[in-house]
């Protein structure tokens, strides 16, 4: 997957992209649109979206999921 498109996720994906966005930027998409974060977003430093772990990330969702185990 070369080429980047937004269209292309899947909406678990994106929901966990909203998520990541919104603990960082706590929804000031006049700041970052949410758009503009999932298009630069960068697996390497931030974490794989498909990952759920609060050691990659400290969103709601992956803080929800190592609370269920
Ligand atoms: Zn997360």
């Amino acid at each position: 997957m070369n080429e980047f498109k937004i269209e292309n996720i899947s909406e678990e994906q994106y929901n966990h992209y909203f998520q990541k966005w919104l603990y960082q930027y706590g929804g000031a998409s006049d700041y970052v649109s949410l758009k503009h974060y999932i298009e630069n977003y960068n697996n390497d430093v931030e974490g794989d979206v498909d990952i759920y772990s609060t050691s990659l990330c400290p969103c709601i969702i992956c803080i929800k999921e190592s609370q269920d185990e």
